[in-house]
């Protein structure tokens, strides 16, 4: 039984990984300061003696004895990171030294929860981990996207300069049950606007991409990087390559939830990426892995939890 700390335990990827590792056998601490995360994400696993849950924010530093670290804690929808954009770099930053200070001296293994944003609006397409990324540093969207990078960096100084066990994953867009239903996120925006019968609210002309991963493909991933040997530290792109248009996705999800909601069409916020795709070769070659779960299976599965939580909230 390995004991694995899970910081942003109780956020949208964070609860499904504690979950997850529990039921690996695992005995599972979260670390949340439920900035974007809720109690309710976790509740269910409370009763397991296994798992504990710590209030604590990662700016402050912590101390804890465990085998594995993933750090999860920062907020990933563009409204949420964008709220307090110092706060965000704070936490990607602060948070980044204090797991890696803390891995350095318990010797654990420590994984970063990178982002595709490291290669904000990519000029070269699909996007491979050897590309150094089109990041404006002074948007709207560099609080995020600058944080991770030098989150990446902290990552491989540690690594270079005292051996620290490191992974650094970058994950591309991921959906499942769970998600925040006010995140804004573009997902659970169009289902919730979809069983409402509402406007489904389209930023720009529609033509932008995103490749969408549902939630059980990225933890898989996630978890054969953690076990890897700590000669392949990554990074590597996890998501799913199959690319959509925002528009073709709310047609989709129209179609699926058999709504009567009409396209309405909204200025593109700025620096807003037009095209994101994963080159995943390198996660095939040394992970073995690729998704399994298809934008119709995932949207499925995403559908009817949010159409059962807002049942539950009449
Ligand atoms: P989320 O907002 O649901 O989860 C983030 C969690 O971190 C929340 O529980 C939040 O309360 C917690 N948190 C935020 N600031 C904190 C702080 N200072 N101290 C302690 N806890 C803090 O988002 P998510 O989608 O679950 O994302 C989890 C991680 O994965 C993030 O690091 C994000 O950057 C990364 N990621 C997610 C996606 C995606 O598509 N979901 C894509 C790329 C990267
Ligand atoms: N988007 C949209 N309508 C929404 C929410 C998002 O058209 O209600 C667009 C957004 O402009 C972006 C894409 O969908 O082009 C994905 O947005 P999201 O915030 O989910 O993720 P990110 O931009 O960080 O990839």
């Amino acid at each position: 039984m390995k004991r694995i700390l899970v910081t942003g335990g109780a956020g949208f990827l964070g609860s499904h990984l504690c979950e997850r590792l529990l039921n690996e056998g695992n005995e599972v601490i979260s670390l949340d300061n439920y900035f974007t995360g809720q109690k309710r994400n976790i509740v269910h696993l409370m009763d397991n003696p296994y798992f504990e849950i710590i209030r604590h924010d990662v700016t402050m530093p912590f101390f804890i004895e465990v085998d594995e670290i993933y750090n999860l804690a920062c907020p990933a929808s563009p409204i949420h990171y964008q709220y307090n954009g110092i706060k965000t770099v704070k936490t990607s930053v602060m948070g980044a030294i204090n797991m890696l200070g803390l891995a350095k001296r318990i010797k654990a293994k420590v994984l970063q929860a990178s982002t595709s944003e490291v290669y904000g609006d990519p000029q070269i397409h699909p996007q491979t981990e050897d590309y150094w990324g089109h990041v404006n540093p002074i948007g709207i969207r560099s609080c995020y996207d600058e944080g991770k990078r030098v989150a990446e960096t902290l990552f491989m100084n540690y690594h270079d300069q005292n051996n620290v066990r490191i992974k650094i994953i970058r994950i591309f867009n991921t959906y499942g049950p769970r998600m925040h239903p006010n995140d804004g996120r573009v997902v659970s925006n169009f289902i919730i606007q979809a069983l409402k019968n509402e406007d489904i609210t389209i930023f720009g002309d529609g033509s932008q991409t995103r490749s969408f991963q549902y939630v059980d493909d990225l933890l898989n991933g996630m978890i054969k990087m953690m076990a890897t040997g700590d000669d392949f530290v990554g990074p590597v792109n996890i998501g799913n390559p199959g690319e959509f248009t925002i528009k073709e996705l709310a047609e989709k999800v129209i179609s699926m939830t058999g709504s009567k909601s009409k396209l309405k069409f909204y200025p593109l916020p700025s620096d807003d990426p037009l095209q994101r795709k994963p080159d995943i070769s390198l996660a095939k070659e040394k992970l073995n892995w690729e998704p399994s779960i298809n934008l119709e299976t995932g949207l499925e599965k995403t559908i009817n939890f949010f159409d059962n939580l807002l049942k539950e909230n009449g």
